[in-house]
């Protein structure tokens, strides 16, 4: 990787410096505000992890390292409070929620997860039933041909990507770490077609190691509703989630919010009038 990391400290000095710009004269602070700086700290320091030659592993920026706010930049549209109040009537309401994608392993679990890229986890759940009678372990998928696979997954979409994605990963598995599944968030992410949201699910689903929030478009959708963040890319979303609950709720955190955008906050007509949390919520973008 070109650069290193940012360490901490520097961090911490750069804040000072926000810190001072608030105190410089009215003129100058009201173009260069603290928000502003502590935005320019963020994207030096994503641009020092981005900066990376294609063979490195994934790194992630600083805050996905981080408990608790780094430097306060988390972006909620609300008060902190009421982002808190949000998120526990979001947990009354759905006390206990569940991934709905079915499976009966880690492995069975990631190639549902990769299935369902721009799919249902409905349909997804019609078709792997099929793919793991034929394929029952890791080694026999890794030794599938690609063919055999896009013509069981053909209907869940970008079946040749798919089917190519889930044979290597299979292949991978059994090569590099074999036949278990890894449980790191780092080697999950070299597995082709894996990213962050994928192995934070399958971490988080099959072995309850929390490495950060699932943030999909539902998720993203609702929390920009409920005021949890002003942002709109899901690495940044996810940054403003993880800064707001602490790392044991970071699991069902993701899971509520997946679950409350895909049954009432729905992209085009959100169930506002029967929403069970309405009261807490400040409905940011929805006319
Ligand atoms: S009140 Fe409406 S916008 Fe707010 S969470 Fe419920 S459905 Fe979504």
């Amino acid at each position: 990787m070109i650069g290193g990391h940012v360490t901490h400290s520097l961090l911490l000095n750069l804040g000072r410096i926000g810190d001072r710009v608030n105190a410089w004269p009215s003129a100058i602070t009201c173009q260069l505000s603290r928000q502003h700086i502590y935005l320019l700290v963020l994207c030096l320091t994503e641009f020092e992890f981005y900066v990376r030659m294609p063979s490195d592993p994934p790194l992630f920026p600083l805050c996905f390292d981080a408990q608790t706010k780094p430097l306060g930049m988390s972006s909620t549209n609300v008060s902190t409070e009421a982002a808190h109040h949000a998120i526990a009537r979001l947990a009354e309401h759905l006390p206990d929620p569940q991934c709905e994608l079915m499976f009966n392993s880690p492995f069975e679990l990631l190639v549902a997860t990769v299935l369902s890229a721009q799919c249902t986890d409905k349909r997804v759940n019609q078709v792997t039933p099929s793919l793991f009678k034929q394929f029952p372990t890791v080694r026999e998928l890794a030794a599938a041909g690609t063919t055999e696979i896009e013509s069981i997954i053909h209907s869940t979409g970008f079946y040749r990507a798919k089917a190519r994605n889930i044979q290597a990963c299979a292949m991978m598995v059994v090569e590099d770490h074999d036949g278990e599944m890894p449980r790191d968030l780092e080697q999950l992410c070299q597995l082709p077609g894996v990213g962050r949201k994928t192995a934070n699910l399958v971490l988080g689903v099959a072995f309850r190691i929390a490495t950060g929030v699932v943030v999909d478009t539902h998720a993203g959708r609702v929390s920009q509703r409920l005021g949890l963040t002003t942002q709109s890319k899901a690495d940044k979303i996810e940054c403003d989630l993880m800064a707001l609950v602490p790392k044991e709720q970071w699991i069902d955190l993701g899971h509520r919010l997946v679950l409350h955008g895909r049954h009432t906050c729905t992209s085009k007509r959100p169930q506002c009038d029967t929403c069970a949390i309405r009261d807490a919520c400040p409905q940011i973008g929805v006319s």
